[in-house]
């Protein structure tokens, strides 16, 4: 009994004692939580300051860091992935993307954010069914309408034109906006794969479409009159094309060897070429020019071609036109056998020749690409109708 009331006098000791190592283990992991919470920040300096300093390689790693140290911080991990993807390490982008879409303590609108992200991350690394996946599970929300855009892009990527059209359509509803020129290119390109294959009704249909979304679309009308020259109805072609030449001028170039052909087949020729020499006053550059003074020369010989390209020259003094008349004056001193003259004028022809063809290109006005011929859609920066039907000449006074 003396023993228990002994001990009864140490219990109040015992219980200080617990409550003071209670404490001390409390101050240890507050300190311990302090150097962490330190480390961290001092890691999240260290990395924000590289990466203003751009040296990512070096920020990638004080930023891992970071993520090691905790792992609940989703924004820091959304910018390691959008890091990773920026270098081309794709593959690390994506297994960042996927560790944050598998985690179920994260709010719906950083997952559909991840999901968008995973989606990007594919489709950088070219895997296309799987960006496909991940874009459309993004669901409702402020990232739907990114997600649907590069859905757009993938579409035109992997040139399925007909899930292109239908993205554009929902992208006009949720945004609003005016994709209807998309679509009739997305239909033109249908109606071209179809004209590959010989498939005139096929071909015809995607234009009735492309015509829907945009009537009197430019190069729908220019692929129906190739459709009808495909199908030997050279006729309706010409009747079709007579609205590029009344009222896109600009864009004539791209049937005019074609319609020479048509007119050709219906015996009228002349009548044809005529018709493309009427526009040359106002549309005497680029290749019109071209074909049609090749033309002028086959069927009516140098003496006319070198008239036309003098009055040609006077509304449009262009080097491209002064090679032009000099290639002509050269075939006619060809025929009189006029050899030192013909030498004289084959080394201006060569000088201007060298000169225009480095000039001769057409522009992109979103990206400023520049290429030999024209462009429905810039291969440069992907975008559609941005290349001016105009190409770039040599004007004759610089
Ligand atoms: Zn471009």
């Amino acid at each position: 009994m003396e023993i228990e009331v002994q001990w009864l006098g140490v219990l109040p000791i015992v219980f200080g004692l617990g409550w003071l190592a209670a404490r001390w283990e409390k101050r240890l992991e507050d300190m311990e939580d302090d150097v962490a919470q330190q480390k961290k920040q001092r890691s999240t300096f260290r990395g924000l300051n590289l990466l203003l300093n751009e040296q990512p390689d070096k920020a990638i790693d004080a930023l891992v860091e970071v993520a090691k140290l905790d792992p609940e911080t989703t924004e820091l991990h959304f910018a390691l992935g959008s890091l990773f993807r920026r270098r081309g390490e794709t593959e690390r982008a994506i297994r960042v993307h996927q560790h944050l879409v598998g985690r179920d303590d994260i709010a719906a609108r950083d997952r559909a954010h991840a999901g968008y992200e995973l989606g990007r991350d594919f489709l950088r690394a070219g895997m296309l069914d799987r960006a496909e996946a991940s874009l459309n599970q993004v669901g409702d929300g402020r990232y739907l309408i990114p997600a649907k855009v590069a859905l757009l892009e993938m579409y035109q990527i992997e040139k399925d034109w007909r899930k292109a059209i239908i993205a554009a359509s929902e992208l006009a509803q949720l945004e609003k906006k005016d994709y209807q020129d998309q679509i009739a290119q997305f239909d033109c390109e249908i109606a071209l794969e179809a004209m590959r294959r010989q498939d005139l009704v096929a071909s015809h249909l995607a234009l009735d479409h492309a015509f829907i979304a945009v009537p009197e679309h430019i190069r729908a009308t220019i692929l129906r009159g190739e459709v009808y020259i495909l199908g030997q109805r050279p006729k309706e072609a010409i009747t079709t094309w007579k609205l590029i030449e009344e009222k896109y001028p600009a864009f004539l170039h791209l049937v005019a060897d074609q319609w020479i052909l048509a007119h050709q087949e219906l015996g009228q020729e002349f009548v044809g070429l005529e018709r493309l020499v009427a526009q040359l006053p106002e549309h005497g550059w680029g290749e019109l020019l071209d074909i049609v003074y090749k033309h002028v020369l086959r069927l009516q010989g140098a003496e006319s071609a070198e008239l036309l390209m003098s009055q040609v020259l006077l509304k449009t003094p262009t080097l491209t036109v002064l090679a032009k008349r000099f290639e002509a004056q050269y075939e006619l001193a060809i025929a009189r056998e006029a050899q030192s003259s013909a030498t004289d004028l084959k080394a201006s022809v060569d000088l201007l020749k060298k000169r225009t063809s480095s000039l001769a290109r057409y522009t992109c006005s979103s990206c400023g690409f520049r290429a030999k011929r024209f462009y429905w859609q810039c291969p440069g920066c992907n975008h559609w109708d941005v290349y001016s039907p105009k190409r770039g000449e040599g004007l004759a006074g610089l």
